[in-house]
């Protein structure tokens, strides 16, 4: 064994380093790099990839993971033995599926997200149907080669996602969000708030801005040392180990409140990073366990924490200093009001927290479909408007702002939608634990966030990867996943 733990150990050591070069490539794209650097850029990488793939794909490295996993009995270390696992888990695809399938599936799905976007861009679903029946029978297959006597099936697309999570828990989730969420969202949705016109109408200068972002940055205790915040099209957060995990933001003067909201979302993702264990830095295990879990700790960050009225009565002053004419007779009520509010929209991304998950139950459904074989590519539009309809009140007029809006089919990703309404709802339980154990609004108008950051760290984040989702919830909360803390607390929060 001693022999295939040293190869196994030199061969992450080579890995962890070529990854790091690669996303600080891929950082310095989406950040800094010059528009023209594209084409050089590209051609180093390639070069790169390439080694990447003869030291990932090297047989030696592979038979490591093999023995090891056959040998896990004769393994002390807890932490390796779940990384092994892991490890093998992840060869599955390679092993199972013949070569020439797979090939042509990473062929088709790296043209995929051109054709997807410019079908999106001409409102055009059938110049994206021959791809996405393609990605779909790709799919079908490729469970059926993964099958086992536990997964099958959809099960088997949405536990890569979510390890542990199927149909059984979404089902019983969605079911719950069906009857519990969605008359209770077109009540509230009914009704149509004013608001004032500085907030609607209002410009907010891109300088003010930054000044509220890098504000944001101290108050949250987000480590300036371990990170740092930068502008992309796109926010997002990026990480390497505790020691480097950097986000971005994306500045509207149009609007003042989405480049406030997404810098605390991604200083959520990031937190989580930065706070795991160092010990973890050097293995596979630095990072989140999961995206449900990841989408959690942003979600609680921006939705729990940064959308309540108690850290409002703290920091609105702040914000209104910066914009001192922009928000004049707007009072902290009014903007803790604008900033809650609901609407049924169209687009997901742009959807506020109470109509979220609706948005994803519509997609959850749609995959499950396509999977099963009970619903056709082509038919996805009409299928889509109709569930848009019946969940979230609102009929699409263009396929754009319909079934051609996300990314993620045109890159294969079929399961990965449910994760994102899963971590609003572990969100809500976890929330809910933590009051039993802090006072967290009474923090948040002390303006301690940090007492907030050293309880997420214990139950959750230190943990890094070592833990599956459902071994955390259960130390964070003492249960089980249960959705139900999640209808009451948009319940309690909406209702008034
Ligand atoms: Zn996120």
């Amino acid at each position: 064994m001693e022999n295939y733990i040293k190869t196994y150990e030199a061969y992450r050591k080579k890995i962890k380093a070529y990854h790091y070069f690669g996303w600080l490539m891929s950082w310095d794209q989406e950040t800094e790099a010059p528009e023209a650097s594209i084409e050089y850029r590209t051609k180093q990488y390639q070069v790169m990839a390439e080694e990447m793939y003869k030291i990932e794909s090297a047989p030696e490295y592979l038979e490591a993971i093999d023995q090891l996993y056959h040998h896990l009995d004769q393994i002390q270390d807890v932490d390796f033995k779940t990384e092994i696992k892991h490890a093998y888990k992840g060869l599955r695809a390679i092993k199972l599926i013949p070569k020439d399938e797979l090939i042509a599936h990473q062929v088709l799905v790296s043209q995929a997200s051109h054709i997807w976007a410019k079908a999106k861009e001409e409102n055009n679903f059938e110049a994206f149907l021959p791809t996405l029946e393609k990605i779909v029978e790709f799919k079908r297959n490729y469970v059926k080669y993964l099958e086992t006597d536990e997964l099958k099936g959809y099960d088997i697309l949405l536990d890569d996602f979510e390890e542990g999570f199927t149909m059984k828990e979404y089902d019983a989730f969605f079911h719950k969000l069906r009857e519990d969420l969605v008359p209770f969202v077109k009540e509230v949705t009914a009704r149509k708030p004013k608001f004032s016109r500085k907030l609607t109408k209002g410009v907010f200068p891109r300088e003010q801005q930054i000044k509220f972002s890098e504000y944001l940055i101290d108050v949250f205790a987000y480590d300036r040392k371990r990170g740092l915040l930068k502008e992309s099209a796109h926010p997002f957060t990026s990480g390497v180990s505790s020691v480097d995990t950097r986000i971005t933001t994306h500045y509207y003067e149009n609007n003042v409140t989405s480049s406030i909201f997404s810098t605390i979302h991604e200083m959520g993702h990031a937190i989580y990073e930065i706070q795991n264990d160092p010990k973890y830095d050097d293995t596979f295990l630095h990072g989140g366990t999961s995206l449900g879990i990841h989408e959690s700790q942003s979600r609680m960050y921006e939705n729990m924490l940064g959308r309540s009225l108690s850290f409002w009565k703290v920091h609105y002053p702040k914000l209104v200093e910066l914009f001192p004419k922009e928000l004049k007779g707007v009072s902290v009520e009014e903007f803790h009001r604008y900033i809650n509010r609901s609407e049924r929209s169209l687009i997901r991304v742009e959807a506020d927290e109470l109509t979220y998950a609706l948005h994803v139950m519509v997609r959850y459904e749609l995959e499950k479909g396509l999977i099963t074989g009970k619903i056709k590519v082509k038919d996805l539009p009409k299928k889509w408007n109709r569930l848009m309809y019946e969940y979230v009140g609102v009929r699409p007029k263009t396929d754009k702002e319909g079934v051609l809006q996300d990314v993620h089919w045109s890159g294969g990703m079929l399961g990965y939608f449910p994760t994102y309404a899963l971590g609003s709802a572990y969100a809500a339980q976890i929330y809910n634990a933590m009051n039993k154990e802090i006072n967290v609004e009474q923090e948040l108008e002390n303006n301690n966030i940090k007492a907030i950051n050293a309880w997420v760290k214990e139950k959750i984040h230190k943990f890094a990867s070592s833990k599956s989702p459902k071994e955390l919830l259960l130390i964070a909360t003492q249960e089980p996943f249960n959705p139900q803390y999640y209808v009451d607390y948009l319940k309690h929060k909406f209702q008034e």
